[in-house]
């Protein structure tokens, strides 16, 4: 099988380059942007990052790249599978960061399968246009891996149901407009039968409220979410009442397919040997340092998830949706992240240990920030145990 890029995609990756070369606001260029770094720029206080949120939104949204796998009818750009992994890889290698946040990436296609037209157009145009974003209210306190524990309930009254409950670990809540959420609308059924997918679409109504949790780098990154009585119309249910476990299980593969993931590890790879090139003691040392093995390894690896990701592709241009498959993915490049985070840090050495520059061009903070990577979007055990079954056909526990 050839790997190297076809006439229209080696155009197409040309493309890419030249709006990056043009359009990419400074502030991006620096180092690179961080996570959720378009998200957060949006509703900064300072006007230069809204600035820069804005003009690389038009930017992308000029090309119709905004949303690349979201169905043309639907205002996406219908780009082949191919496509959007040279688009992400071509964004991730020039640090650019990708706009719309979760709406886009996760919610948009699972309202595309499983809502209704009326929901469609209400909700997609607000994502596309980057006014709207979303935040994920999945976990609980009493229910992360075991997500069909989860407490937070919705009673029907009338037109409406009347919300009670907590979130935890809600990513980038604080600057989001709105919220979907996982909800308990049949307390009597058994557990997986009793959950429904409700879209809140002001986090700010009454009733709610937003905490911050402070991670282990000291970043305002996540959040709880309280619920007390708040009242959402009956039609924002997404699919049935009582079988949004399906339609949560959708957005999950969504979620972890993120074909996106092997350019990261490439660039942090591609990235630590530019440091030790451009620095000539650290090359002599290198030289006589079994560490250099562990950096072929670390190669050897980012080339293992490269073909993750473009099985996961293969697949999504037939129109399949990775399950285990997505999950394989996800587990192999969340411990790549931290085995070459890791790898960093043993090159580097002290130099690494300095929290200067951003969450980019930071190698600590790139370590620090690592650590939840095999917890987030299902932990790894959750991924293995998804492989063992649905992968293996293994009896479940
Ligand atoms: C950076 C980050 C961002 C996040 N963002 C969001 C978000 O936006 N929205 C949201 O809803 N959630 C979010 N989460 C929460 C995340 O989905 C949960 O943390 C994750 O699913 C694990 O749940 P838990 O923390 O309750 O751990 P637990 O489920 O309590 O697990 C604790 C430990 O037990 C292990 N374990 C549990 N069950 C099993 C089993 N059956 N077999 C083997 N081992 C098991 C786990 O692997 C883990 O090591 C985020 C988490 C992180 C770290």
């Amino acid at each position: 099988m050839d790997w190297n890029d076809t006439p229209e995609q080696a155009r197409f990756r040309a493309e890419v380059r030249e709006l990056i070369e043009t359009r990419l606001p400074e502030r991006y260029r620096l180092g690179g942007a961080g996570e959720r770094a378009w998200e957060f720029d949006r509703k900064s206080p300072d006007p230069a990052a809204r600035k820069a949120a804005m003009d690389w939104h038009a930017a992308l949204a000029e090309r119709g790249w905004v949303a690349p796998h979201w169905p043309k009818e639907y205002g996406g750009a219908g780009m082949s599978a191919m496509e959007q992994f040279v688009l992400n890889q071509e964004m991730a290698r020039a640090g650019a960061p990708g706009v719309g946040g979760s709406g886009l990436s996760m919610l948009g296609p699972t309202i595309i399968l499983h809502g209704t037209e009326d929901q469609r157009h209400k909700y997609l145009p607000p994502i596309l246009a980057g006014e709207v974003t979303w935040a994920q209210g999945y976990s609980e306190p009493g229910a992360g891996s075991d997500l069909a524990s989860l407490q937070t309930r919705a009673t029907r009254d009338g037109d409406d149901f009347i919300l009670n409950g907590q979130k935890i670990w809600t990513s980038a809540a604080h600057s989001s407009d709105a919220i979907f959420a996982l909800v308990r609308t049949d307390p009597e059924a058994p557990k997986h039968r009793g959950i429904s997918f409700i879209l809140i679409d002001d986090i700010k109504a009454p009733g709610i409220s937003v905490r911050p949790l402070i991670d282990m780098g000291g970043r305002h990154y996540f959040n709880e979410v309280f619920f007390e009585d708040v009242r959402v119309p009956a039609a924002n249910l997404v699919g049935e009442m009582n079988r949004g476990w399906y339609v949560a299980m959708t957005l999950l593969d969504f979620e972890r397919s993120n074909i996106g993931g092997a350019v990261g590890a490439r660039r942090t790879l591609d990235r630590l040997i530019d440091v030790i090139q451009g620095d000539p003691a650290l090359r002599a040392r290198i030289a006589s340092s079994p560490v250099r093995h562990e950096i072929a390894q670390r190669y050897v690896e980012t080339e293992v998830m490269y073909q993750f990701s473009l099985r996961i592709i293969s697949m999504q241009n037939r129109g399949q949706l990775p399950n285990d498959e997505a999950s394989m993915a996800k587990l192999y490049n969340s411990e790549l992240s931290q085995r070459l985070a890791q790898t960093c840090m043993q090159v580097l050495g002290l130099q690494a240990n300095l929290m200067e520059g951003n969450e980019e061009s930071s190698f600590a903070r790139l370590y620090i920030g690592m650590v939840p990577a095999t917890i987030r979007g299902g932990t790894s055990e959750v991924q293995r145990n998804v492989i063992a079954t649905r992968g293996l056909g293994l009896p479940r526990a």
